[in-house]
This record gives C-alpha cells, structure tokens and sequence, in this order.
C-alpha cells in the first residue's frame, strides 16, 4: 500500500512539473496562477470558464474572473489549450487536446473522438467535391446527440 501510494505521488509530482515545462516551452512566464489554471484543464479536459473558476476556487486558487479568462486566452494562443464551440447552444469549452480531433455532444457532456480515418474521409470527399478548397488547417467533425431525457 505504502509502494503505491508513493508511485502515486511521484506521478502527480512528474505530472506537475510536466505541465510547467510545457507553459515554459510555450513561451509563457511560469506563474502560480497559470500553473493552476493549467493544472485544472489537465483534470477537467474540456470546461466552460464557469466550471473551470469553480474548479480553481473548490481547489483554494482565488483568482479573479478576468485573470482566469486572461490566463485561459494566453494557452490558446499559445497553443497550450484549444477552443470548442457547441453549434447548437453556443457554449464554449477550453479543451486540453490542441491536436485535430472531433466532438461528441451529449446532453451537457463533450467527449474526444479521435479518429484519423473520418479526417481523411471528410478531407477527401472536400477534395473531390470542391477541389478549388485548398489548404484546410484542420477538420473537427462535431456530433451531437439527441437530448433524451
Ligand atoms: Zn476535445
């Protein structure tokens, strides 16, 4: 028991100092705040702002609003957290995957659908269907599912 809970906290340990290497290597000043913040996204995978100041404060982080928003904006420019949109409510989520891949909806849950095979599918169906759409950066196919009670 003692074995594993020490091969517990020196994952947590190599998984902290993993994600402030990462804020470094993308160019941002490590900061307490935006450890935190980065922290958090790697628990929640995918937020909306709200869930994830809650997160920050039920963990004893008091950040304002804005530093958070401040804080989540830099990681996408930066390339460190990626942005995605429900289309049919418009909620927004931060997402700690920046690599293509594609979206699942249920009810108030976004979950990751990688799949390469669907990428290529969609990207040449694009190119025998419009051959004239040319450099596409990135496919996200987005489903959502029906809202069944
Ligand atoms: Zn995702």
């Amino acid at each position: 028991m003692r074995k594993i809970c020490n091969n517990f906290a020196k994952s947590i340990k190599s998984k902290a100092m993993e994600n402030t290497e990462k804020i470094k290597l993308a160019g941002l000043k490590l900061t307490p705040q935006r450890t935190a913040v980065y922290n958090a996204m790697t628990t929640l995978r995918h937020a909306k702002l709200d869930e994830i100041v809650d997160f920050l404060n039920k963990e004893g982080n008091m950040m304002t609003l804005s530093t958070i928003y401040r804080i989540l904006e830099s990681f996408c420019k930066a390339n460190l957290l990626s942005l995605v949109c429900r289309p049919d409510t418009g909620e927004c989520y931060y997402d700690i995957t920046v690599k293509e891949h594609h979206h699942v909806f249920e009810k108030g849950s976004i979950v990751d659908f990688d799949d390469q095979e669907l990428t290529n599918i969609v990207l040449d169906y694009l190119k025998k269907k419009n051959p004239e759409l040319k450099d596409i950066e990135r496919v996200q196919v987005q489903i959502i599912k029906q809202n069944k009670q």
